[in-house]
């Protein structure tokens, strides 16, 4: 619970529009692109990173809890205030505040949404690398904070590898400024620490990123497949002949379905799975690599082999892959999106994994996913009425993760552990391993109110760990 005496401060702070605190408003704070919900004791939408020090400070001077938010699109229940508190909205720091095209920078506040960078500077040649697929809404915090990835990371690299430099906050109001426009700052890279580090440690107020240059010429290509072994093996054999596409794109037949009746892109409805494949770059060079793909692919006995002949064409197959969830949302009343990594070579054999789990449980599981970095997203379809599902979903989607780290990969590759996978880190990081990150939240967060909950293992399930009256410092787990 919110101490009455800290409201009063923040509502002057802020002013009548600057915050919420009626049930049917924080109602709509406590969940995100995630299964997972706990209500925040009151929202805030500081305007400057002075409101953000104003309000660390007032949390630190009655111990409550924060948690920043940027767009809610998380799916790994990031923004969720699990034990309640302040939770820090930028919805209205949304300024970009220099394009420096000479330099090929720009520094924008941390509720700019992603795709709106690229679109401040499409006109000039330029763009914003890191495309999330919800890049219309997710914001530049919130990529931060999640070291965020998209279908053209294959090639450009993570938000860490075009995040410069970075204004934070620390949970004492502390203004900490690292890096800048220049490419390697001095010293130990506390920007690269805290991109990825998931809103646990400080809360970002500003960012400098890097633009890059639009290539000349882009080719979009679409191979299908009647067998998901076979679109599977075609992955791993891209990479085999150095080829390497800037996005490769996998969706399977329950996908391709649900995608085709929603978004009428030309996706065949009847086969197995497709890869979406994006080449860019010097005109002679992409022309030669669009006929060096059609041949892997062929040769791994693609039916069909399409290339996307005008920019209609390409933007109506993009708009097929990154609307794909809200096709699903057409067909189940919910899904879990889960995010394992595995070696490209293990892409087959997951997937068989995949059908074998989604039989034993009695729930749909599609999949579409970034198969240039083998990361793997099943949709597990479920109905939240129905007693039991929403568990069979955790634990049909806790042993596909489970597998994932038998052969060689992870539990995440872009959507970050928060509060859905924290339990499963010590599977995949030993004791000290895990003792030394603690050691780095602490070190910026010594109190452990920014945020808590997250990341690190607790030791407890996700209903046991909201306390109704909590509003003190909670335990580091
Ligand atoms: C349809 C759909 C498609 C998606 N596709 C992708 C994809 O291709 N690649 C990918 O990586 N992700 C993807 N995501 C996941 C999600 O969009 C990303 O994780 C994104 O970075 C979250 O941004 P957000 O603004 O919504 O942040 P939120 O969900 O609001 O928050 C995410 C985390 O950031 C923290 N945070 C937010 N702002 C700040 C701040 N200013 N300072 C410190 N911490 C902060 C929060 O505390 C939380 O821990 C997808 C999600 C959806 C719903």
């Amino acid at each position: 619970m919110l101490p009455d005496e800290a409201k009063k401060k923040l509502a002057a702070l802020l002013g009548p529009r600057g915050y919420l605190d009626r049930p049917e408003d924080l109602s709509l704070y406590e969940y995100d692109g995630s299964v997972d919900k706990a209500r925040p004791d009151i929202v805030v939408f500081p305007r400057s990173t002075e409101d953000v020090v104003a309000i660390v400070k007032i949390a630190k001077e009655h111990g409550v809890v924060v948690t920043g938010r940027g767009a809610g699109t998380g799916l790994s229940g990031g923004s969720i205030p699990r034990e309640g508190g302040i939770l820090v909205g930028f919805a209205r720091m949304k300024r970009i505040l220099e394009i420096d095209l000479e330099n090929e920078r720009a520094v924008v506040e941390p509720g700019v949404v992603n795709l709106d960078i690229t679109l401040a500077v499409q006109n000039q040649g330029y763009f914003y690398a890191p495309d999330p697929s919800s890049q219309k809404a997710c914001t530049m915090g919130g990529n931060v904070a999640e070291n965020a990835g998209g279908p053209h990371t294959l090639a450009y690299g993570v938000t860490t590898n075009h995040v410069l430099g970075i204004e934070f906050v620390l949970p004492d109001g502390t203004v900490i400024s690292t890096g800048g426009k220049e490419l390697d700052a001095p010293g130990y890279d506390l920007t690269g620490l805290l991109t990825g580090s998931e809103g646990t440690m400080a809360l970002v107020t500003k960012v400098v990123v890097r633009l890059m240059r639009k290539p000349e010429l882009v080719k979009t290509l679409l191979a299908i497949y009647d067998s998901t072994d076979d679109c599977g093996q075609t992955v791993a054999e891209i990479t085999a002949r150095a080829i390497t596409p800037v996005a490769v794109e996998m969706l399977d037949g329950v996908m391709l379905r649900m995608v085709e009746e929603a978004t009428h892109a030309g996706f065949p409805m009847d086969a197995a799975a497709v890869l979406l494949i994006e080449l860019e770059g010097v005109r002679e060079i992409v022309e030669e690599q669009v006929e060096q793909v059609r041949e892997v692919c062929l040769g791994c006995r693609a039916r069909e082999f399409r290339v996307a002949k005008t920019a209609e064409e390409r933007e109506l197959l993009w708009k097929g892959r990154k609307n794909a969830f809200g096709a699903v949302g057409r067909v189940s009343p919910t899904y879990y999106v889960q995010d394992g990594v595995v070696p490209r070579t293990q892409i087959a054999p997951t997937l068989r994994k995949i059908a074998e789990v989604s039989r034993k449980y009695g729930l749909t599981i599609s999949n579409i996913f970034h198969a240039g970095d083998g990361n793997m997203h099943p949709i597990i379809l479920f109905n939240p009425r129905l007693p039991g599902d929403l568990e069979k979903a955790r634990s049909a989607g806790e042993e596909i993760l489970m597998y994932c780290i038998s052969v060689g990969g992870s539990i995440t590759g872009e959507h970050g552990v928060g509060m859905e996978k924290n339990e499963l880190m010590n599977k995949l990081f030993s004791a000290d391993t895990l003792n030394l990150i603690r050691n780095f939240k602490l070190l910026f967060d010594p109190d452990n109110r920014l945020n808590p909950g997250k990341v690190l293992p607790t030791g407890k399930g996700c209903l046991e760990i909201r306390q109704p009256a909590l509003s003190g410092a909670s335990q580091i787990y």
